[in-house]
């Protein structure tokens, strides 16, 4: 097929949910893409913050070949060793003592949620059903996730939703300390919301989240499917203000591209769940483990961490540095930046495509910056001045 019959037959034969820029990518090198006339892209978004490692890299393509070899899978009816290999590098890493898999984000925002409710159950704390989430959070699309997703135009028509979501305002303690009683199951927040805007929670604000949970009986989770596994410049968000979760969801870098989702919990919660309680077909199938083991692997090297501190901090500074009245802020962590415009993000999305770059936004004025995590100094250099250039051009 030629791009302009992909095109056709897309608009044909796709439930029209998505707008997608008029070219075909057909293969990436690194941190570009290329589409199928040939032309090249620094890609700055990597899939939704996903292809932490970029494009045909070969380590990752051999985890691969390894392990299409090996078993595909078996559900989680039986034992496999890349499943509890998986699990054993997660909590050796993290604050968790157990790892749950699912297959996507949403999937163990999900799991949570059911985690947080069984968790006062088996307290025999029947009363604690609910949940505080956060102004301009984004946890999924399904009817939990989505209840605790502050979008008017994702819920509106999907109501009735999970009922007992309440939304506090992000880094405002004293609007959490409103919302946080005896019927709050869990407080769940993403250290750095994505979708949102980009909004780094303050370290503070944590720790403060943390304290008052601690104080109330409720749990607190962290949604670190965008923010965590290296993208920040530390493995998990959570090291920035050194506050633990009680849970933790885990997923979009996570196996290089390919589906997976995690819940990291302690032992507290985990032992809160009993045989046949929760389950997936799918989740940790030892193929996906195998190669998501190969990833986080490299990811949490310090070495690779550092990396990401380093051009994260250059790329913050660099757009720092660029002189347009259409900047009102440029915010983040790592590599994971945006920039607030008082322009339309769509439109430099539109025209970073003429350019040569792959841009995505935040919300409308938000362009949001989620490359690659092996992104090079020299691609920011690129970026900024195609980035700068854009600016005047759209303004
Ligand atoms: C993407 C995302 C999700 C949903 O993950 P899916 O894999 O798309 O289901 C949930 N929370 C955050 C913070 C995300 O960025």
């Amino acid at each position: 097929m030629n791009p302009q019959q992909i095109i056709d037959a897309e608009k044909k034969y796709l439930v029209q949910t998505y707008a997608r820029p008029p070219f075909v990518i057909t293969r990436g090198e690194g941190v570009h893409v290329y589409d199928a006339d040939g032309k090249k892209y620094l890609d700055m978004a990597a899939g939704i913050a996903v292809n932490a490692l970029g494009y045909n890299d070969p380590e990752l393509t051999k985890a691969i070949q390894n392990a299409a070899t090996g078993l595909l899978h078996t559900s989680n009816l039986f034992y496999t060793e890349s499943q509890v290999k998986l699990a054993q590098a997660l909590v050796e890493k993290s604050f968790a003592d157990k790892v749950f898999f699912g297959n996507t984000g949403t999937e163990v925002i999900e799991g949570a949620m059911k985690f947080a409710r069984k968790y006062h159950v088996e307290r025999g704390d029947m009363q604690r059903k609910n949940f505080v989430a956060f102004r301009g959070s984004f946890h999924g699309r399904t009817m939990g996730a989505l209840a605790a997703t502050d979008s008017e135009k994702y819920q509106g028509p999907f109501r009735p939703l999970m009922p007992g979501v309440s939304f506090a305002n992000f880094n405002d303690l004293d609007s959490v300390r409103a919302a946080v009683n005896a019927e709050t199951a869990a407080v769940i927040i993403e250290p750095v919301q994505g979708e949102g805007g980009v909004y780094p929670a303050s370290d503070e604000f944590l720790r403060s989240l943390r304290y008052l949970c601690d104080e109330r009986g409720a749990l607190l989770i962290f949604d670190e499917i965008q923010c965590g596994v290296g993208r920040t410049g530390k493995l998990w968000g959570y090291e920035w203000p050194g506050v633990k979760p009680d849970m933790m969801t885990v997923a979009k870098p996570l196996a290089g591209g390919l589906p997976i989702g995690a819940l990291l919990v302690t032992d507290a919660v985990a032992s809160s769940l009993h045989v046949g309680e929760h389950g997936t077909t799918f989740g940790g199938g030892p193929m996906i483990t195998s190669v998501a083991l190969s990833v986080f692997n490299r990811v949490s090297n310090p070495n690779f961490l550092a990396h990401v501190n380093e051009t994260g901090q250059y790329l913050m500074e660099r757009l720092s540095e660029i002189n347009s009245p259409h900047i009102k802020q440029v915010r983040g962590r790592g590599l994971m930046i945006g920039v607030e415009l008082d322009i339309e993000a769509a439109k430099i999305r539109a025209a970073g495509y003429a350019h040569g770059l792959l841009l995505i936004q935040a919300r409308e004025k938000v362009v949001r910056f989620v490359p690659p995590l092996i992104l090079q100094k020299t691609h920011v250099d690129e970026l900024v001045e195609k980035f700068g250039k854009i600016l005047t051009e759209v303004g």
